[in-house]
């Protein structure tokens, strides 16, 4: 059938819609995006994910959290400070590019609290395998020393995950499959 043949107007049923691209990939290549979209609109993503990332991690406390960054602090590092403070926290949105870091970043930034070097993870990584958390926590601990996302930034990350860019873009992806569906992949009723 042609384009240009007028016929009649099918409505699309919500569920059948395509979901818009992803605001957690924004800035990745559109290939990719479109990659991960597809798989998304498949339904098909959840499995390629749990596939890879079979387990979720078990750091369920903020005490545990605070034992598992500072393990990652103490071996890459070690002069930066101490941490004093690290906590889920349930408030923190995940805002697009930034991870939801930016109200992290604006903590940092005021002098007082930069000295306090507290490291604040939103909740949503509780119910994740442990190679997201680690990627959090890397990128957390590496705003210790680079404010911005420039090459300094990543090189510190890579230096504590070689890893990194390949989990950041695995998190990213699994947001997105959140935001499309709902369905959380890891969940821990405790
Ligand atoms: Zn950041």
């Amino acid at each position: 059938m042609s384009a240009r043949m007028p016929g009649p107007v099918v409505p699309i049923p919500a569920a059948m819609k395509p979901n818009p691209p992803s605001k957690y990939l924004a800035g990745y290549p559109l290939a990719l995006v479109e990659q991960v979209q597809h798989l998304i609109d498949q339904d098909r993503l959840a499995g390629v994910l749990l596939r890879k990332y079979p387990v979720a991690h078990g750091v369920r406390t903020d005490k545990a959290l605070y034992e598992y960054v500072s393990e990652i602090k103490s071996a890459y590092l070690r002069n930066a400070g101490p941490l004093s403070k690290v906590m889920f926290d349930g408030k923190l949105q995940i805002i697009q590019h930034a991870l939801g870091m930016h109200t992290n970043i604006a903590r940092v930034q005021g002098a007082k609290l930069q000295a306090k070097r507290e490291v604040r993870v939103a909740s949503v990584f509780k119910d994740m395998p442990e190679a997201f958390l680690r990627m959090i926590a890397v990128h957390e601990l590496a705003h210790f020393k680079e404010r911005d996302h420039g090459k300094a930034f990543y090189q510190l990350c890579l230096h504590m995950e070689p890893a990194y860019h390949q989990l950041e873009f695995d998190v990213r992806a699994y947001l997105s499959h959140l935001d499309a569906t709902g369905q959380s992949l890891w969940s821990i009723s405790t």
